[in-house]
């Protein structure tokens, strides 16, 4: 299967809105980061996103992905469910299923009343939310994903498992039961925000630390932001085997 990386930025998008840092300011296409979210693709050609952020459209647009099977929410943070109302016209044939915890599934009900409301007004969002639970496998797409408990400041949210992939975004923290559930991963997807520490997301000194303790063979890091740098000068800091993600970076994944 395939893993697109439609966004990569930490909440506020690189360039940040406002801001002439040399970040904002770069030419390099690697140093613009819409918000986080990735596109699976699978072999039989089904569309399961991960986080569904308010760029999406401009995301799913720049792909040109003409359907979406299955939507996987990691937390309810508006920079990773503030585009699911845009899913409105891929829903009118057959209605999206967003797979998300309970507690995202009422978030998503107080965000998004009118689509829920069982009222038959034409146009809306046709949004099926399917309850997921923590470490208990689930099938989307055809594809099996495990959803993997991590900390986002004191909000416990999910990661995901799928086969020798695993996808963690917005973690402060990764508790043991999820390490344990990270061995053997050919792809690791991990998110870092920059240099220096922040309370509700890893820095790199701690994800380098939650990437020593699993030993993927290749990591990607996403969910950065320009306090990170420029791509170019940042990646110098990595060592082998880890990069940082960048927007429209494909990966293929064994299935
Ligand atoms: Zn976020
Ligand atoms: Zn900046
Ligand atoms: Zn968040």
């Amino acid at each position: 299967m395939k893993l697109t990386f439609l966004g990569t930025g930490t909440s506020t998008g690189i360039p940040v809105l406002g801001c002439d840092c040399e970040v904002c300011r770069s030419g390099d296409a690697r140093d613009r980061r819409l918000r986080c979210s990735s596109l699976i693709t699978t072999r039989e050609g089904k569309n399961i996103l991960i986080d569904c952020g308010p760029d999406v459209r401009a995301q799913l647009l720049r792909h040109n992905v003409r359907s979406i099977d299955a939507v996987l929410i990691t937390h309810s943070h508006y920079d990773h469910v503030g585009g699911l109302d845009d899913l409105r016209t891929l829903s009118y044939a057959r209605p999206v299923d967003i797979f998300c915890t309970e507690d995202v599934a009422a978030d998503i009900r107080r965000l998004m009343p009118y689509c829920f409301s069982g009222s038959n007004y034409p146009n809306i969002p046709k949004l099926q939310l399917q309850i997921i639970k923590p470490y208990k496998s689930f099938k989307a797409g055809g594809i099996v994903f495990e959803p993997l408990t991590v900390i986002h400041g004191k909000l416990p949210i999910v990661g995901f498992r799928f086969g020798k992939a695993a996808y963690i975004t917005d973690a402060s923290l990764v508790p043991q039961s999820t390490i344990d559930g990270l061995y053997g991963l050919d792809v690791l997807i991990l998110n870092v925000l920059r240099v220096r520490s922040n309370p509700t997301h890893m820095n790199l000194e701690e994800a380098l630390g939650v990437i020593e303790s699993v030993s993927p063979r290749h990591t990607y890091l996403i969910h950065m932001s320009h306090q990170m740098g420029l791509h170019s000068e940042a990646s110098l800091r990595l060592p082998p085997g880890v990069d940082f993600a960048y927007d429209n970076l494909i990966l293929s994944i064994d299935g």
